[in-house]
């Protein structure tokens, strides 16, 4: 009951497992003596009804007594050790959960927090696991437990009378069959309120990024009806599924107690026949009402189950995604980076297809194509980011799946469009290239990056704080700190992905001037997005649909009819990097 599968459904590390083996092991003790309890109260009932009726049993005032003391004694102790089963242990599991998600997600490959955000990753550390931890510690233990004692309790009425045994408890497969039966549907209504909640929080994370720009634009109210609509939705999902799951559960609810009345009528029945004394109709019923209270209990229980199922999923999700690993030595011949019949998938769809090319050392190659052609993938997947699904990528004759990500990337600068920065100052964020390097060095790299420019105009000069990602600096300004960092780290790997859509003529010197100093003499592999960025490169990597459809020296291809020549032709007008 309690093997692989159920601990991967209630994602559950191995103690969590021995935990609610125990919970439920106390659980059918516990609900045990409080059936031994109802028995006594009926031994009690019918010495009592024996001496009114003239009629002695042989049952002693004082054994009656010793079963009371007892069941008093055994009841505390049972309770207790249920609650440490169940309660007192789930703050370590909940611990435990934590440090090994985060663990995890720390293994992972860097470019699975582009398919997960951290609103969203945040969301299951924190609140998948806290919805779980109200499962593990108050549901599942209990649950079990009182399916294996009413079982119990079930076999010894059926021994007392099978009949009545029937006639009380036919409700209870029933009402497990409704909520079973509609457990679809609370699930796809859970998975529901979960988007609408995660919509709410990404619409609050973006108004708070981008509240310049929203200010700027004067686009306050727009802004603020979309965030309406999306709480409006959260709200509406939310009362939607609270209100199917309350149905389901108050009916199956109902059903269930619809066995009262069966008993009473089967008892009747029975009593007028003969077949049976008052006295045991007595007893079935005090079973009933202590049998219906866990089981009532359960049926809101089940509810909340299916419900936290979408939480194990979306913390099992992370725990099932392939993490990153590899070797600690890398010694490439050269830094050749060469793609072997690359086919690469994110989810399902492939988004590369047999893709093979070199990008020599020393040479600048470019990455171009139509926007979603593959080219940002084919740069992450330089940088192990991801691991191909098909086919190598090698440096210097190492196939890069074999080396540990950390290792590789210390060979690798990336001078990206969305670069992270710091809430310290600018010093330390461009430090970050190579940590231990000394201030001079530091200095020296912003110098070749024109940082000197706009850090003079700061108040504290390079001992300015920056604000929370940069918040203070423009997009060149940012860039150029980026650039100087990967000056500091000078690895002989560069990526860079162009972006000056966001940059003015002036900033766009600067920044290639600082660009060319970096490149002088590594593999770069850039992604360009404008045509006359690659001018000057040496080798032009056309991709189309996630497949290599032209390559070659920028004027060779000019030369033929195709897609490079094409797009050039189209973006003659504008201006680009000339790198
Ligand atoms: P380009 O850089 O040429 O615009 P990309 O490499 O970004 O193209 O995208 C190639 C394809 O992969 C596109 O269809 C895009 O939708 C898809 N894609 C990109 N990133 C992801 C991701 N993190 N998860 C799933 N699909 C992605």
């Amino acid at each position: 009951m309690f093997g692989r599968e159920f601990q991967r459904k209630y994602a559950l590390t191995d103690q969590g497992v021995r935990n609610v083996r125990q919970g439920t092991l106390w659980t059918v003790v516990v609900n045990l003596i409080v059936m031994g309890g109802v028995s006594i109260l009926y031994v009690i009932m019918y010495s009592f009804i024996g001496i009114l009726t003239g009629n002695e049993y042989a049952i002693s005032t004082f054994s009656i007594l010793i079963a009371l003391v007892l069941f008093v004694f055994l009841s505390f102790f049972a309770h207790m050790q249920q609650y440490k089963a169940t309660y007192g242990l789930v703050y370590d599991e909940v611990r435990a959960t934590r440090l090994a998600l985060a663990e995890r997600l720390r293994k992972l490959p860097l470019g699975y927090f582009g398919k997960r955000d951290i609103a969203d990753l945040t969301e299951t550390i924190m609140g998948d696991v806290n919805r779980m931890e109200h499962v593990w510690s108050h549901v599942l233990g209990y649950l079990y437990g009182s399916y294996v004692s009413t079982a119990i309790i079930a076999i010894c009425l059926c021994f007392y009378d099978w009949r009545l045994a029937i006639a009380s408890l036919w409700g209870v497969p029933v009402a497990f069959a409704l909520l079973f039966g509609t457990r679809k549907l609370t699930e796809a209504s859970s998975e529901r309120t979960k988007m609408a909640a995660l919509a709410v929080s990404d619409g609050i994370q973006e108004a708070l990024d981008n509240i310049r720009e929203i200010k700027a634009a004067n686009q306050k109210e727009r802004y603020l009806d979309g965030l309406y609509m999306k709480i409006d939705e959260h709200e509406r999902a939310t009362i939607k599924g609270e209100l199917g799951t309350g149905v389901f559960v108050n009916a199956a609810s109902v059903i269930m107690r619809l066995g009262i009345a069966t008993t009473i009528f089967t008892a009747a029945f029975l009593i007028l026949s003969g077949e049976m004394d008052f006295m045991l109709l007595f007893l079935f019923l005090l079973v009933i009402a202590r049998i219906y209270a866990p089981f009532d209990q359960s049926l809101t229980l089940i509810a909340e189950l299916f419900i936290s199922q979408v939480s194990a999923d979306r913390m099992m999700e992370i725990n099932d995604t392939p993490t990153a690993s590899g070797s600690s030595v890398f010694n490439p011949q050269g830094h050749d980076i060469v793609f072997d019949h690359v086919s690469f998938a994110y989810d399902s769809a492939e988004v590369l297809k047999d893709v093979s090319f070199t990008a020599k050392e020393g040479e600048v190659t470019a990455l171009v194509g139509p926007s979603g052609s593959g080219k940002s993938t084919c740069a992450r997947l330089a940088a192990r980011l991801w691991d191909v699904t098909g086919g190598s990528i090698k440096v210097g004759g190492v196939d890069i799946s074999t080396v540990d990500p950390e290792v590789l990337l210390s060979d690798y600068s990336m001078v990206f469009q969305d670069v992270v920065l710091f809430d310290d100052t600018v010093m330390e964020n461009i430090r970050l290239g190579r940590r231990g390097a000394s201030d001079a060095e530091v200095l020296s790299a912003a110098r070749d990056a024109n940082c000197d420019e706009f850090v003079s105009r700061l108040a504290d000069g390079y001992n300015t704080a920056i604000g929370e990602n940069g918040a203070k600096l423009s997009g060149g300004e940012r860039q150029r700190i980026s650039i100087a960092r990967a000056l500091l780290k000078d690895a002989p790997i560069v990526l860079l992905d162009e972006a000056t859509a966001s940059l003015d003529v002036e900033n766009e010197t600067k920044v290639q001037e600082a660009l060319s100093r970096l490149l002088k003499g590594k593999t770069v592999l850039v992604i360009a997005h404008r045509m006359r960025t690659v001018e000057g490169v040496d080798k032009v990597i056309v991709l189309k649909d996630g497949e290599v459809a032209e390559e070659g020296r920028p004027e060779e291809l000019m030369k033929r009819v195709g897609l490079f020549s094409h797009m050039v032709q189209l973006q003659r007008e504008s201006a680009g990097w000339r790198l």
